[in-house]
C-alpha cells in the first residue's frame, strides 16, 4: 500500500457520511487462528486496514499469522534489495506490536505479478490455509471494483477463490500427501478503500477501544522505511510557523518524531470518524462474510427459528 500523505489526509476528509451499520464481535473460534493475507508489507495498518481488530483476535487469546504475498521491493528509497529486506524487518515488528505470532513471506515481485500464474498464489494460500486452519481470514475485498493497485486486485482475488476451494478435497489433492487436510474458512473480514463509492458499500462495523486504536496507530509508522520522513515534519511545522500558530504537543520532538505523531492523530481520526457515524468512539468497517454466507436467507431464517438446546 502506498499512499502519500497529502492523499491520507484528502482521504479521510472524503469519506461519504454513512448510515449506521451492524456491529459485529470476533466470532466464537474454534482453532482461535486467524491469518492475514496481504500483499504488502504495510497493508493492514493504514486508514482502511484491520489492524485493530487483528489486536481485538490477540487480546482475545487467538494466534495470528501475516502472509505477505509480495516482496515489497518499490516501496522505499532504496534499491529493490534494501527495500525488500527493510520493509520485511519493519513488517515483523509492526505485526509483532499488533500480537500477530510470526510473518510467512511468499516473495512474490512487487507490482509485478500479473506475470505470475494465478494459480500458482492461490495453491499457496490453500496449502496455507488447510495447514494453519484458521476460524478467520483477513483480507482487500476479492471483488471491490476499481482497485488500481494491481498486486490488491490480484491477491483479493486469489484469497477469494482459496477460502472457498480449500475445502474441497478434489483440490490441490497433493497436499494430502504433507498431511494437510481440507479446511472450510467460516469467517471472513474484508476491507477495501470504502471511499471509492458505489461498489464500496462496507456491511459490517467492529468497534474498537483506545488500546486497539494505539496499537494500530504505531504500526503505521513502524513502517520507517516508507512512511516517516524528517523532511516531512520539518515541512508541516515551518507551515504553521509561518501562520504564528504552533502545536505545543509538537515542541519538544524531533522532525521525525512529529511525522510519527501527527501520523497517529491522522489514525485516530479515522477510527473516531467510522465510530461517531456508527454510534461508537472508534470503529474499523468491514466487508464481512459469515458463517452463514454461503447460503442466501438461511440466516434471517436462524434468527427467527433457532431455539437453544
Ligand atoms: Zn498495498
Amino acid at each position: 500500500m502506498r499512499v502519500p500523505v497529502s492523499a491520507a489526509v484528502l482521504l479521510l476528509t472524503a469519506l461519504p457520511a454513512a448510515a449506521k451499520l451492524p456491529i459485529v464481535d470476533i466470532p466464537p473460534g474454534h482453532t482461535k487462528t486467524f491469518l492475514l493475507i496481504h500483499p504488502h508489507h504495510d497493508d493492514h495498518s493504514w486508514e482502511s486496514g484491520p489492524a485493530g481488530l487483528i489486536t481485538k483476535l490477540a487480546d482475545a487469546g487467538w494466534t495470528g499469522y501475516f502472509v505477505r504475498v509480495s516482496n515489497d521491493e518499490k516501496d522505499g528509497p532504496h534499491g529493490y534489495p534494501h527495500n525488500d529486506m527493510v520493509n520485511l524487518f519493519e513488517a515483523r515488528e509492526a505485526t509483532e506490536n499488533l500480537g500477530i505470532a510470526d510473518v510467512i513471506s511468499l516473495n512474490w515481485r512487487n507490482d509485478y505479478m500479473d506475470p505470475t500464474p494465478h494459480n500458482e498464489i492461490r495453491g499457496q494460500i490453500i496449502l496455507l490455509i488447510r495447514k494453519y486452519r484458521p476460524d478467520v481470514v483477513i483480507s482487500y475485498f476479492p471483488w471491490g471494483h476499481y482497485e488500481r493497485n494491481p498486486d490488491h486486485r490480484k491477491v483479493s482475488k486469489a484469497v477469494g477463490e482459496a477460502v472457498w476451494l480449500a475445502g474441497f478435497a478434489n483440490v490441490h489433492p497433493e497436499h494430502r500427501r504433507l498431511g494437510f487436510q481440507p479446511h472450510r474458512v467460516p469467517y471472513k473480514f474484508y476491507t477495501q478503500r470504502f471511499d471509492y463509492g458505489k461498489g464500496y458499500e462496507p456491511n459490517a462495523v467492529v468497534e474498537l477501544n483506545e488500546s486497539n486504536v494505539r496499537r494500530k496507530a504505531r504500526s503505521y509508522w513502524l513502517h520507517r522505511n516508507v512512511r516517516l520522513r524528517g523532511a516531512t515534519g520539518r515541512r508541516l511545522r515551518q507551515l504553521l510557523k509561518d501562520q504564528g500558530l504552533e502545536i505545543p504537543a509538537l515542541a519538544n520532538l524531533t522532525d521525525i518524531e512529529a511525522h510519527a505523531r501527527m501520523q497517529e492523530w491522522s489514525m485516530y481520526d479515522a477510527a473516531r470518524k467510522v465510530g461517531s457515524e456508527n454510534g461508537i468512539e472508534y470503529g474499523e468497517m468491514f466487508s464481512h462474510l459469515g458463517e452463514w454466507h454461503p447460503w442466501p436467507g438461511l440466516d434471517d431464517y436462524l434468527q427467527s427459528n433457532a431455539v437453544d438446546q
